[in-house]
């Protein structure tokens, strides 16, 4: 149509309203409560089973169920990179999804403001009668009182990523203010009670660092939250944005940052346009491009989000790491064994005539079981190693160290410098650990 300000587009006729179709069987929001539970009692237990968790204190990394000594540097650093590379990955093809169904700090959020709305629905249904002004300050003590005991029991876990839980716990019980550890509690405790009072979501869409990541990392495949209405069946009831906790339109755009792709907006379109007879407008799509979300000929789920050679690559540079770090961890040695000649003096000559070279002897028991090491020297005849007792008991995490005498009586024609090799057998390994060294010995003639 030419109108005197130009073309005017046409406006598609609004689809008709038809027979009501039956619900949907996926409701994003119950299972994504079913992933929240999930995730909640895995980041509860974490700590506590040495899957994963730093102990500050005691300079210790535990990896699925491995303790780690900060010596291990290289195998901490596979370990984190691992760990880095399954948050990129996960960025790359599901985009959010991790945002919205497992991250703790969404989790409480979405927790904190259901239980702001129970403790209001609850003071408004029990006490009707109250003035409005009474009825919330009734509903914000509940709401502030609950928050505060959760915001204990949420740093307390928190700081046992940190921490060894059972150090933390005596802390608590002693309600120690003055220690670093009891001032980092009471600290966590209090940025978390701010945290899930006043700043909630608002994290996700400000300062999270994973938000601005998934925005540099995602592709055309990547998985998003798609609005599509290809048959003008939108009618502005705006369900889609009254039900998002991020605050946005997922009308105006897939690739919005706030967006945490929870599929809220997804069940509420569905719930709105199935009982006028069409089906919902917004649905996960492996890509803005991918028409399958549309015809539904197959549910986006039905596949691993593996459908390039990018995300090929991707999943061989994950098992490449998983199966170097597998590699790695089994090749550790349960006792780190350090063993070298103290140079400060070259030899020296004992009272019984014998000669002595000092050797500086370092023993980690890095298992959680007690070993025994017991070492033995090969190269100098009739060699003493004045370790006393040998073998040595070391219990678990125990570190043994000494610089101790490695004696030998003169022989006609001694070299002055002598090859050897120092021993060290532990309990329950099969191959002992060896040092090369030398041992000094007077020039001839001396
Ligand atoms: S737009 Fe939809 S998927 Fe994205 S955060 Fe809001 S409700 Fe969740
Ligand atoms: S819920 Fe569906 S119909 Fe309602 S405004 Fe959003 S997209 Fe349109």
């Amino acid at each position: 149509m030419e109108t005197a300000a130009g073309t005017v587009p046409l406006r598609k006729p609004k689809a008709g309203r038809l027979p009501a179709l039956p619900p949907v069987d996926t409701h994003y929001n119950r299972v994504r409560k079913r992933f929240h539970l999930a995730f909640f009692l895995i980041f509860v237990a974490l700590p506590f089973s040495n899957l994963m968790r730093f102990d500050i204190p005691r300079q210790r990394f535990y990896f699925a169920g491995i303790e780690l000594w900060v010596s291990e540097f290289s195998i901490i650093f596979f370990a984190l990179m691992f760990l880095m590379f399954v948050v990129a990955a996960s960025a790359i093809v599901y985009g959010r999804i991790y945002c919205g169904y497992a991250c703790p700090q969404m989790i409480f959020s979405e927790w904190s403001v259901s239980v702001e709305k129970w403790a209001a629905d609850t003071i408004r249904k029990r006490f009707p009668k109250w003035p409005a002004a009474r009825r919330k300050v009734a509903a914000n003590t509940i709401f502030y009182a609950i928050l505060a005991v959760a915001s204990v029991f949420l740093a307390f876990v928190f700081t046992s990523y940190f921490v060894e839980p059972r150090d933390l716990m005596a802390r608590l019980a002693h309600f120690d203010l003055v220690t670093t550890g009891g001032i980092t509690g009471a600290s966590v405790t209090l940025i978390t009670f701010l945290d899930f009072t006043l700043v909630r979501q608002g994290f996700c869409k400000t300062v999270c660092p994973y938000g601005y990541l998934q925005g540099m990392l995602q592709d055309q495949h990547t998985l998003l939250v798609l609005y599509r209405d290809e048959t003008n069946a939108c009618i502005d009831c705006k369900k889609c944005v009254n039900v998002c906790e991020m605050g946005i339109d997922i009308r105006d755009s897939p690739y919005q940052i706030e967006c945490v792709h929870c599929g809220d907006c997804v069940d509420a379109c569905e719930d709105v346009l199935r009982k006028l007879g069409h089906p919902g407008l917004i649905h996960y799509s492996w890509g803005e491009k991918n028409t399958l979300a549309l015809t539904k000929t197959e549910p986006w789920h039905h596949r691993w989000g593996f459908r390039d050679a990018k995300r090929v690559v991707i999943l061989l540079v994950l098992l490449f790491y998983l199966s170097g770090l597998a590699v790695a961890l089994s090749m550790r040695r349960p006792v780190l064994v350090y063993i070298a000649a103290d140079r400060s003096t070259m030899y020296q000559i004992q009272p019984d005539g014998r000669v002595a070279n000092r050797i500086r002897v370092k023993l980690a028991n890095r298992s959680s079981k007690p070993v025994q090491v017991t070492l033995w020297v090969e190269g100098l005849p009739n060699a003493e190693l004045a370790i006393v007792p040998n073998p040595v008991a070391l219990a678990p995490g125990q570190l043994f160290e000494n610089t101790v005498d490695l004696r030998v009586p003169l022989w006609p024609g001694a070299p002055s410098v002598n090859q050897i090799r120092i021993l060290a057998q532990p309990s329950d390994v099969k191959s002992p650990d060896i040092s090369e060294l030398t041992f000094i010995m007077p020039s001839k003639g001396n």
